[in-house]
């Protein structure tokens, strides 16, 4: 059992063999970086003790400061400052103006792909300001440690998509990373409690951070984590909470929804304050500055907190039950509940969380750490400084995987949520006789028709040995590899011709985007299904039709003109039918078409045999 082998401490390998290996917490609001030192992980502090690194930047003139210095700042240097910038990762212009008001900076217009933030040291991508927190965090680790990393596992929400996973790892290979692997947050978490638990069963992971909510359905089984399904929402966190004080605060105090970055910076970090305050205190006080040199006096108790963000919490209560739903299992099969993310420490939070999970949620392991924990456990992994304890982490693919069929019809080879890696063949044959190439489009999608899908991508398999049609075997496999990278390949069985693509599933697609496409499929299930039926009598219809001509033209003679005119009737009210809609007629109308030309089919054959056997012994055969 792999999670024994790795849960035993001390088994590491000779000191000198010892690579030195960090797992990184890159948050939106907070960053970490652990390592495991003697079988342990821990995380490492900076010089002054403190183990978490706020998550923002700070741009001057002549240098770039990171973390909690930077965080002060922000209030008096808010243009120059960037935090949240994990929100903008792999991110276009569009989505992140769709993000809301919350930014005090300026973005660069202009129609780069890549969205750039103005600061007085010149303009910067999300990706160069994640990297600078990794620098610091590669900083903080190779002193504290010793020595230089030789690599790292960062954690990312289970929900990023390629592009958002991407700019990750760009990230780190612009802070001087060897990034080993992206780990997604909630199955870090697992890892990190498993080694204590060893537990077996289903887990659910509850991770709200400060600027996202990710819920994961885990399977653990021998040693195995499996993540059955994910849900969650990329913009819902702690900060939420903050902005709902702040607005509150604002309508109290009188401040207008158009007050300066400043006002806006000071009233958030005090909304902020507050809100930690009153996870253990019933009440907070609240001294807010305005503008105008005034200030403002009065306080928030918790029950009214509470209150306030009701309904972001509930908010987070419909991923779970879409998580559940999807993973195929009910809240009571449902064996530990993981809080994770500095927000679950908030007391209504935790009461909402065990309400609906019927169980109190664990919350033994320090749930801003336990992310980089894992994350230093599988580095140290992949580092190869265990013997043997190599630990399979299993992930899901967000969306269903196929391929365009005649009519425009989505044929699904992998469906959602399966765990890659994995590989999955189907056959399938020619439409025509003789067709020596086959066009292969592969799409993501829950939809039934091409036209509601997303095309991945489209190849051509030439080559295939002329048959007639339906004899062929072309064996198409889709194969997804542990980083979620798709390939498709296509071979003629017969002839052994081969063809492929790689493609990116998720690239460029939004949460946003995937969540609409689920909710497309099914609210147009019972539509879906109709026009699929449609177009499967309308191909098979056509594929009759083909099929008569053919014959026709070739063995024509067997038949009377009489006999000719009546199948040539019947064929050309098939035509006519499969225009329509009618789904049944069109079906009378092929089984029409079957009956009438029976006697012609009959007569080929026979003609056939006579032909093979001419010249023949009919020993030969
Ligand atoms: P992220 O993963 O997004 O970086 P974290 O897990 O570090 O986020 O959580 C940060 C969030 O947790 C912030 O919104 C912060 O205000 C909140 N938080 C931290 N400590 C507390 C606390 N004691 N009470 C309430 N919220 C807290
Ligand atoms: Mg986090």
């Amino acid at each position: 059992m792999a999670l024994l082998q790795i849960s035993e401490p001390g088994q590491s390998t000779n000191p000198h063999e010892h690579r030195l290996a960090a797992g990184i917490d890159l948050g939106t609001t907070n960053s970490l970086i652990a390592s495991v030192k003697s079988g342990l992980a821990e995380t490492l502090p900076d010089e002054q003790g403190n183990h978490s690194l706020p998550s923002v930047v700070r741009y001057c003139e002549n240098e770039i400061i990171v973390g909690e210095a930077a965080k002060l700042a922000a209030a008096d240097d808010p243009l120059n400052t960037i935090s949240s910038v994990k929100r903008y990762m792999g991110r276009g212009l569009n989505d992140i103006k769709e993000l809301g008001g919350r930014r005090p900076y300026e973005f660069a217009d202009g129609d780069s792909a890549v969205p750039r933030i103005h600061t007085v040291a010149g303009d910067v991508s999300p990706v160069e300001v994640s990297s600078e927190i990794l620098k610091s965090l590669k900083e903080r680790a190779e002193a504290s440690l010793g020595g230089t990393l030789s690599g790292v596992v960062i954690t990312v929400p289970a929900y990023f998509d390629d592009a958002q996973r991407q700019a990750t790892k760009d990230a780190g290979k612009l802070a001087g990373l060897n990034v080993l692997r992206l780990l997604n947050e909630p199955t870090a978490a697992a890892v990190a409690y498993g080694l204590d638990k060893q537990a077996e069963g289903v887990i659910a992971v509850y991770d709200l951070g400060g600027g996202t909510f990710d819920i994961s359905i885990l399977r653990l089984n021998k040693g195995v984590f499996e993540v059955m399904a994910t849900a969650g929402d990329t913009a819902l966190g702690g900060d939420d909470f903050d902005y709902a004080i702040a607005k509150w605060i604002m309508d109290e105090a009188g401040i207008h929804d158009d007050t300066s970055h400043h006002q806006m910076r000071r009233l958030m970090r005090d909304a902020c304050a507050a809100k930690e305050a009153l996870t253990s205190a019933d009440v907070a006080a609240l001294n807010i500055e305005l503008d105008n040199g005034t200030s403002w006096h009065g306080e928030l108790t918790r029950e009214l907190f509470n209150q306030l963000i009701s309904p972001l919490i509930q908010k987070t209560l419909l991923p779970c039950r879409r998580a559940l739903r999807d993973a195929g299992v009910d809240t009571t099969e449902v064996q530990s509940v993981v809080m994770v993310g500095g927000s679950t420490r908030v007391p209504h939070v935790r009461d909402k969380v065990a309400a609906f999970f019927q169980q109190q949620p664990l919350t033994d392991i320090n749930p801003d750490t336990v992310v980089a924990m894992g994350a230093a456990i599988q580095a140290d992994i992949l580092a190869g400084n265990k013997a043997d304890g190599d630990l399979l982490l299993l992930d899901v693919i967000p969306l269903s995987l196929g391929l365009e069929t005649m009519g425009g019809l989505v044929e699904k080879v992998i469906s959602r949520n399966t765990t890659i890696p994995v590989a999955r063949a189907q056959d399938f044959t020619t439409f025509k006789d003789g067709q020596t190439a086959m066009s292969i489009h592969a799409l993501q999608g829950e939809r039934e028709l091409v036209s509601d899908c997303r095309s991945l991508g489209r190849f051509a398999l030439h080559g295939i040995p002329p048959m007639v049609a339906g004899a062929a075997r072309i064996r198409v496999t889709f194969q997804v590899d542990a980083d979620g990278l798709l390939s498709v390949t296509a071979r003629e069985e017969t002839t052994g011709v081969e063809s492929g693509i790689e493609v990116k599933p998720s690239y460029g697609l939004t949460d946003t985007e995937i969540e609409t496409m689920l909710r497309d499929s099914i609210e147009h299930a019972e539509d879906d299904v109709a026009s699929r039926m449609l177009r499967e009598q309308q191909v098979e219809a056509e594929r009759v039709l083909e099929a008569l001509e053919a014959a026709l033209a070739d063995d024509g003679d067997l038949l009377s003109a009489a006999e000719r005119n009546e199948i040539e009737l019947v064929a050309k009210k098939l035509i006519e039918l499969s225009k329509g809609s009618d789904v049944r007629a069109i079906k009378d109308g092929i089984s029409a078409l079957d009956k009438s030309a029976t006697e012609f089919v009959a007569r080929r054959m026979d003609g056939n045999i006579k032909k093979a056997l001419a010249g023949h012994n009919v020993n030969e055969f």
